[in-house]
């Protein structure tokens, strides 16, 4: 199944497919910032399978880390939409809320949580987890 998504001033359009490896909420100080503050929600999805259609991605990654995450935005409007993590190869995280219909999105786990704040309500039933779920 085909996914399409934007940016928020629409210069960037762009579409993955499944499947979808993971779904997250991250709760890591990084995130927050991106996010504004909530947890960020976001999918894991194979890179081969995503695709832009119209605009170009501005990229940023911080200089002062060993292995910084690449961020991916809209150089216009500054919405992000994804990221590309060193410890998740051929993989992009990408932030459900740029998705043109994200309301199938079912959260699997929520991660970071040592970075929790009191304000986070972690869903009930929801795996949770002090960094990463261990490797499978
Ligand atoms: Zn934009
Ligand atoms: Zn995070």
């Amino acid at each position: 199944m085909k996914h399409r998504g934007r940016c928020y001033c629409g210069d960037i359009e762009f579409e993955f497919k499944e499947p979808i490896h993971a779904q997250i909420l991250c709760h890591c100080r990084e995130c927050r910032y991106l996010s504004g503050g909530e947890p960020n929600a976001s999918i894991v999805i194979s890179e081969n399978t995503f695709m832009v259609i119209s605009g170009e991605l501005k990229t940023f990654a911080r200089s002062d880390l060993n292995e910084p995450r690449v961020r991916y935005f809209c150089g216009n409007c500054g919405t992000h939409i994804c990221v590309k993590s060193p410890p998740r190869p051929g993989m992009l995280v990408l932030k459900i809320g740029t998705l043109d219909d994200h309301s199938w999105f079912q959260p699997q786990s929520a991660i970071y949580c040592v970075d929790k704040q009191p304000f986070h309500q972690i869903p009930k039933g929801l795996p949770s987890f002090e960094k990463t779920p261990p490797p499978k």
